[in-house]
């Protein structure tokens, strides 16, 4: 007997869970509010388990061929001066369209999709008649609010901005650490890709980041007397560019209850800073995959919790940790003297 999975949300979570799932086990209905918006963004660093998961669903060659491959990177200080070279694990730089693409391609025919804003999961859940509801929606999470009293997304005054660099492609990745900010640039399909965060000027009790002119304004302001390199960059920055506040999932003591599932943002949403949000989407949808083959809809989420839920929470609070280290105004001289004194990996030549 088929047994039926709603999944609210079309992101990269939902997509691979919806890709995931035997068609011959599970009927599928996948509600997506704005199916254009899945499919936008810049570059996403793919880490090897994450990679792994997409290889066994059949789409991590694509993906490969479209990306960039790294394994070393450099931290700089605001000023550009090196503070290490670093041998890491190997990242693949993947357009973040491209990860969208090949997923939504490796869906069963027999996915139904919907395009719709769900307001209210239980009653969706009644009207497909599905066994367990996903909430893959993202850190705004409705299904995580509806489940789960009092979990507003936290809304933090930081916002973050990202575009593509034309031009030649970088080896690996650069970040540079400075009081109140961080930039970025990584290898990308259109040569580099850039991001950077900082504290926006205003706290603003709301959900919406500044519109993009005011927010280019406010950062080529903020790194105006950093490395020059990052002017010449936000200088090409051009309308494809995006912004938002950084907003977090809040502290959860459970990412499953009853007929309901978290994965993704939605069950803990992070900080940009360790790279590893969509990994982590990735990872519980593959995690969830399985628990839902081997112990069908009723006895999946308990399962999954075990598997996943502490990992995925202390990385939530680790990627926050990690974005007031390379932001911080008080200990950044000491933070400076103790990133220096690592031992610097050379990249390999030729
Ligand atoms: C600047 C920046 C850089 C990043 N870099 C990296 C990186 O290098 N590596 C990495 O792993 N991660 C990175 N991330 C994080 C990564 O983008 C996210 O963690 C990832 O996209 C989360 O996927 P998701 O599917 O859980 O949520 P989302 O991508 O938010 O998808 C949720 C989907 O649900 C839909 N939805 C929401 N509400 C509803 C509703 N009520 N009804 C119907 N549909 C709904 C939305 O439209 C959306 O398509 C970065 C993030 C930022 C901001």
């Amino acid at each position: 007997m088929t047994e039926h999975v709603l999944v609210v949300g079309g992101g990269i979570a939902g997509l691979t869970l919806a890709a995931a799932l035997d068609p011959c086990r599970f009927r599928v209905t996948l509600v997506e509010e704005r199916p254009e918006r899945a499919g936008a963004g810049t570059v996403l660093a793919l880490w090897r388990g994450a990679m792994a998961d997409l290889d066994r669903l059949g789409v991590g060659q694509r993906i490969r061929t479209a990306s960039v491959t790294s394994d070393h990177g450099t931290l700089r200080d605001a000023r550009g001066g090196v503070l290490v070279r670093h041998r890491m694990p190997q990242l693949c730089f993947a357009p973040r369209p491209e990860i969208v693409g090949a997923l939504e391609a490796a869906l069963p025919t027999t996915a139904t999709r919907l395009t719709r804003e769900v307001t209210d999961p239980d009653a969706l859940a009644s009207e497909v008649g599905a066994d367990l509801v996903v909430g893959a929606d993202g850190v705004r999470s409705v299904c995580r609010q509806t489940a789960f009293a009092g979990t507003a997304p936290v809304v933090t005054d930081w916002i973050a901005l990202r575009g593509h660099l034309p031009g030649p492609r970088p080896q690996g990745p650069t970040e540079w650490w400075g009081p109140g900010g961080v930039f970025g640039v990584t290898p990308g399909p259109h040569g580099a890709a850039w991001f950077c965060a900082v504290r926006a000027d205003q706290p603003d009790p709301g959900l919406q980041a500044p519109p993009l002119d005011e927010a280019l304004a406010l950062v080529t302001r903020r790194f105006g007397d950093w490395d020059p390199l990052l002017q010449r960059v936000l200088a090409g920055a051009g309308p494809d560019a995006d912004v938002q506040r950084i907003l977090l999932a809040p502290p959860l003591r459970r990412s499953a209850v009853g007929g309901l599932v978290l994965i993704g943002d939605a069950a803990h949403g992070m900080a940009p800073n360790l790279g590893r949000g969509a990994n982590e989407a990735i990872r519980d949808a593959d995690v969830l995959a399985r628990m839902l083959h081997h112990h069908g809809a009723k006895g999946a989420s308990p399962a999954f919790h075990r598997r996943r839920h502490a990992t995925t929470q202390v990385l939530r609070a680790a990627s926050s940790v990690a974005l007031r280290t390379a932001t911080t105004r008080r200990l950044a001289r000491v933070r400076d003297h103790v990133v220096r004194a690592l031992p610097q990996q050379r990249p390999p030549t030729g």
